[in-house]
């Protein structure tokens, strides 16, 4: 038996306790870590196949804990996005990601760095003015931003409007949105139809069997075709092979990214 949120939570399982246990204890120490700033970000390179150039890093989030060990972003971020801590990371990681930018922009040729988003994000914050003032703050050229959104969380049809009005006002300040996690979800013809986005991710999903089922290549060919009509920049991710990196650019794909150009790296790393 164990006191959970105030209510009594009888006969769990042995693991549905320890699952509970460290969800709780996640909960209780996300803030203070952001507080201290112990959450890292590291950097995952894009490789566009036209410039022969890394022409994206995207930020990925990262938290090493005493005590929980490696809390990894899947277990993290729905953590984050019940208890309201989603808006912290979301400054944080924007804010780490923009500085980086900035340096990056004297030395490398102006790489644009990419920042996970939730659409949901955008339902009930002045998302719009957070992002606009981070990049002011630190003198990131807003073209130099994109943000990746998924469609994990459908927006409802009232806040619609307001969604697209911020993504359209931050497309003209010169942010681009990349539609991640494409091919995975319900919502990407409707996300494709209405929303500002200038590029799209293929899911990682599809690269597994890409050499060896016909079918998910012709699926990924077809995801390629389709984006390309549509005047959409395409992205391969999880790509950990020079097979797939062949087979993926005779499809036509514009970039690629996974482990076979670069794992995520810390930002020292990048500067150096
Ligand atoms: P995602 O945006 O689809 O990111 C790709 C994930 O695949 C990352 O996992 C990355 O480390 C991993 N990956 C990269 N290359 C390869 C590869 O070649 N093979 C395989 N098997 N995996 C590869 P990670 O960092 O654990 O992130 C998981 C998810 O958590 C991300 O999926 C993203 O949706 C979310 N996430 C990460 N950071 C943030 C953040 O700062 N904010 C929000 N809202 N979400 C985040
Ligand atoms: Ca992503
Ligand atoms: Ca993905
Ligand atoms: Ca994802």
């Amino acid at each position: 038996v164990r006191q959970q949120g105030g209510g009594k939570i009888v006969s769990l399982s042995a693991s549905s306790h320890k699952v509970l246990d460290r969800r709780s204890l996640i909960n209780r120490k996300l803030l203070t870590a952001l507080d201290h700033n112990r959450l890292q970000v590291v950097y995952q390179p894009q490789y566009d196949i036209a410039s022969d150039k890394i022409s994206v890093y995207e930020a990925l989030v990262r938290w090493e804990d005493d005590e929980l060990g490696t809390v990894t972003p899947d277990e993290l971020i729905p953590i984050a996005e019940a208890n309201g801590l989603i808006a912290n990371i979301g400054a944080y990681v924007m804010t780490e990601a923009a500085q980086l930018a900035v340096k990056l922009d004297r030395k490398k040729g102006s790489p644009h760095v990419s920042v996970n988003t939730s659409v949901r994000e955008f339902s009930n914050n002045p998302m719009k003015d957070n992002i606009l003032g981070i990049l002011q703050e630190t003198s990131c050229r807003p073209g130099q931003l994109e943000l990746e959104i998924t469609e994990k969380f459908a927006f409802q049809a009232e806040e619609e409007q307001s969604i697209i009005q911020q993504m359209k006002e931050l497309q003209d300040a010169g942010v681009e949105f990349i539609l991640d996690d494409f091919g995975t979800g319900y919502a990407s013809f409707r996300y494709m139809q209405h929303l500002p986005i200038s590029k799209v991710k293929i899911d990682k999903v599809y690269m597994n069997s890409l050499l060896s089922h016909p079918k998910t290549q012709q699926l990924v060919e077809g995801m390629i075709q389709f984006s390309k009509s549509m005047g959409l920049y395409t992205i391969a991710e999880g790509v950990e092979h020079k097979a797939q990196y062949d087979l993926l650019k005779t499809m036509g794909i514009d970039a690629v990214q996974g482990y076979y150009i670069g794992a995520p790296v810390p930002a020292e790393k990048l500067i150096k």
